[in-house]
């Protein structure tokens, strides 16, 4: 594939070890040091426990100069009073390059609303990260598209041009994620037509597709032209189904 993608894997609430994580990344490094024409942009995004050490594997490695770091989350605020947060400028201190904001997890298993997400991405942005800000309906209802389109005008409200440039937009339409009842990826076509609302709305941005991407369908997804690459999130910390993603590419 010659056009030059991002693939993103969200590794979410895993794995349970940092000698498991050293494990995926021994994997992504054999596979990539294997191949001498990988264009794309990689980036890792572990939580926030493992994030100091891979920074740390990233920077003695040649890992390093072929894949980037993201975080799953950032404080609203930079310091101060937050239980349990984790602020932009600790990140920074990382080597976090990419923050994911606006996750369909965080919007509705842990309440983040729009104003939230807005909030966060004008955070990332402050701190000279660049956003991967997941957007995408809940259920495939007849008006979901009125619904992403509220959900955008809402998400990106008060976002200059230029900041919506800064970000890369991540069409994950909640039905599809690999962890909910019954999810199945979405069809290229029908992804297509939401990235199309997603450019209507906010321009010329990057959009991604994610919502179970696996090795059977990413060559479908980061063949079209209109798609900026894929969010992986099961499959990205199975080892063998990740590097198999990543030959594909
Ligand atoms: C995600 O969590 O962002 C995701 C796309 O998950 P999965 O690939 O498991 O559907």
């Amino acid at each position: 594939m010659s056009n030059k993608k991002y693939i993103i894997g969200n590794w979410k609430n895993h794995p349970d070890s940092l000698a498991e994580a050293e494990g995926i990344l021994d994997s992504i490094s054999e596979y990539l040091d294997s191949r001498r024409n990988f264009i794309h942009s990689l980036v890792v995004c572990p939580p926030f426990v493992f994030l100091e050490e891979i920074d740390k594997i990233f920077q003695s490695s040649s890992l390093g100069k072929k894949a980037q770091l993201g975080a799953q989350d950032i404080a609203l605020s930079d310091s101060g009073a937050w239980t349990g947060e984790v602020s932009g400028h600790m990140l920074k201190r990382l080597g976090v390059r990419y923050v994911i904001v606006g996750h369909s997890e965080r919007r509705w298993k842990l309440g983040e609303t729009d104003d939230v997400v807005n909030k966060k991405i004008k955070t990332a942005l402050a701190n000279e990260f660049a956003p991967i800000v997941c957007v995408g309906e809940r259920e495939r209802y007849e008006s979901y598209k009125d619904f992403l389109k509220q959900q955008l005008a809402d998400t990106f409200a008060g976002l200059s041009d230029n900041e919506k440039g800064k970000c890369l937009v991540a069409y994950e339409p909640v039905w599809a994620i690999s962890s909910n009842p019954g999810a199945k990826a979405d069809t290229p076509e029908s992804a297509l037509e939401s990235i199309a609302i997603i450019k209507e709305a906010l321009g010329n941005v990057p959009v991604l597709y994610g919502g179970s991407v696996n090795s059977s369908n990413v060559e479908s997804f980061i063949s079209q032209d209109q798609i900026a690459g894929v969010l992986v999130g099961g499959a990205s910390v199975n080892k063998e189904e990740f590097v198999k993603i990543l030959s594909l590419v």
